[in-house]
């Protein structure tokens, strides 16, 4: 009897473990197909790795205007944290890269968890 009570409380144990181990899930809200853009510190305006939140830019970061900053949109699997504002309706996603190579403009499915 008691070696059955001591699984139960090691279950239980388990339980609560993993419970706790497990990182706060994501809500993601699907917005649709967006246009995905990218820019780098080149064709950043003003140029350079400065951002309008003031953080540094850096890959992993992105820039829209009708989202607000620390909302995560997650782009085909991608997940990026909005820091910037963007000229255009798109989602600017900053790459470093020497020189500018930033030529994608696509549609792909993007969800959005917002801060
Ligand atoms: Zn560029």
């Amino acid at each position: 009897m008691k070696k059955v009570l001591n699984i139960i409380l090691l279950f239980l144990c388990f339980v609560v473990f993993v419970g706790f181990c497990n990182p706060q899930e994501h809500k993601w809200k699907n917005i649709g197909k967006i246009r995905i853009t990218t820019y780098c510190a080149h064709c950043n305006d003003p140029h350079g790795y400065e951002s309008s939140s003031g953080k540094t830019l850096k890959y992993g970061y992105a820039a829209c205007r009708w989202l607000p900053n620390g909302t995560l949109v997650n782009i085909e699997g991608d997940i990026f944290e909005i820091v910037d504002t963007c000229g255009t309706e798109a989602i600017d996603i900053f790459i470093d890269t020497e020189t500018c190579q930033c030529n994608i403009n696509e549609y792909k499915q993007v969800a959005i968890c917002e801060p």
